[in-house]
């Protein structure tokens, strides 16, 4: 199996106590069974602790989230405490894995960084777009084998990625030449599109619910903000992209996929120009880009929801 990743990828680290929005906060942290094992296991007081705070559910267990829905193991000063008393080998598959996702293929694995945290997403809005993934797995002289429908993807996909990385081109000339490529228009969607589908989304936090609300209000032209700021939205797009793409191969929705690309980066900019007072700063592109990711992007229902309705407007 052949692993790729975006060249940006080795430079991630947990931030951990110096993370203002901890991913050990708000998230149902489910164990894996190896390491629910190995809990389950423990002998020592340490392990006692860890049983008293796991709760099982139609066979899913996790740990026991507290009022503020933190994990029982997030200590005040933001270290975790399984880390402190036994090491990173005892984290369970979620906590050791995040931010990150990944896409699979026949023989070809890709790993990414989610926009979802924080530290990540600062990664991403500041790291150059290129034209390709990088292999990180050894063996690199190997050949490795694809189906017909992944190479076709993956082709396409690199027509895209060379689009958005060439410097020469500011963001509106790679929206207009993505959708030449995927040789259909692509609407200029504004805040009544983002009411119409967003606002009627599943959502895990109330006042990014008030955000929406406040945004679909104010009246912008969300390509030219993008324009605008060029480098960040190119990113976005690019991420995006590089995230979503490949599932076409699952359900071919090449053109919902990347209209959705660049719907979710024009809003991610276009809240942020309407939380700004005059020029956005790249801290609050990152905060949107990590309220966004974590409202839609672990969400396969609000995905579907939102590829469904740039199905609809592209008939209208
Ligand atoms: S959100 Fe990212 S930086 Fe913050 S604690 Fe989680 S993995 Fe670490």
């Amino acid at each position: 199996m052949k692993i790729f990743a975006p060249e940006y990828y080795n430079s991630f680290k947990c931030i951990a106590d110096k993370c203002k929005n901890s991913c050990c906060i708000g998230w149902d942290i489910e164990i894996d069974s190896n390491m629910l094992d190995v809990y389950l296991n423990m002998k020592d007081s340490f392990g006692e602790k860890l049983k008293a705070n796991i709760i099982t559910n139609e066979e899913v267990s996790s740990f026991k989230l507290d009022q503020k829905k933190r994990c029982p193991f997030l200590k005040e000063n933001g270290l975790c405490e399984i880390i402190l008393e036994k090491g990173e080998d005892y984290l369970c598959g979620i906590c050791s894995d995040h931010p990150r996702f990944r896409n699979f293929f026949s023989d070809r694995e890709e790993i990414g960084l989610g926009l979802c945290c924080e530290e990540a997403s600062r990664i991403i809005l500041t790291s150059e777009v290129t034209s390709d993934l990088q292999m990180i797995s050894e063996n690199s002289e190997e050949e490795y084998e694809l189906e017909d429908i992944e190479v076709y993807v993956l082709n396409l996909r690199n027509k895209l990625f060379g689009i958005v990385s060439d410097k020469d081109k500011d963001y509106n000339k790679c929206r207009f030449e993505l959708s030449e490529s995927i040789e259909r228009g692509v609407p200029v969607f504004t805040s009544d599109d983002v009411k119409n589908t967003y606002l009627g989304l599943e959502m895990l936090d109330n006042s990014w619910e008030s955000l929406l609300k406040g945004f679909c209000e104010y009246k912008c032209h969300m390509p030219s903000l993008c324009n605008e700021y060029s480098d960040y939205a190119k990113r976005l797009l690019s991420y995006f992209i590089f995230r979503h793409f490949a599932d076409t191969i699952l359900d071919g929705r090449i053109y919902e996929r990347v209209v959705f690309s660049i719907l979710s980066t024009e809003i991610i900019i276009g809240i942020s120009d309407y939380l700004s007072d005059g020029k956005i700063k790249l801290e609050t592109i990152c905060d949107i880009a990590r309220r966004y990711s974590s409202e839609i992007e672990y969400s396969d229902e609000n995905i579907e929801k939102i590829l469904d309705y740039i199905a609809k407007k592209s008939t209208e």
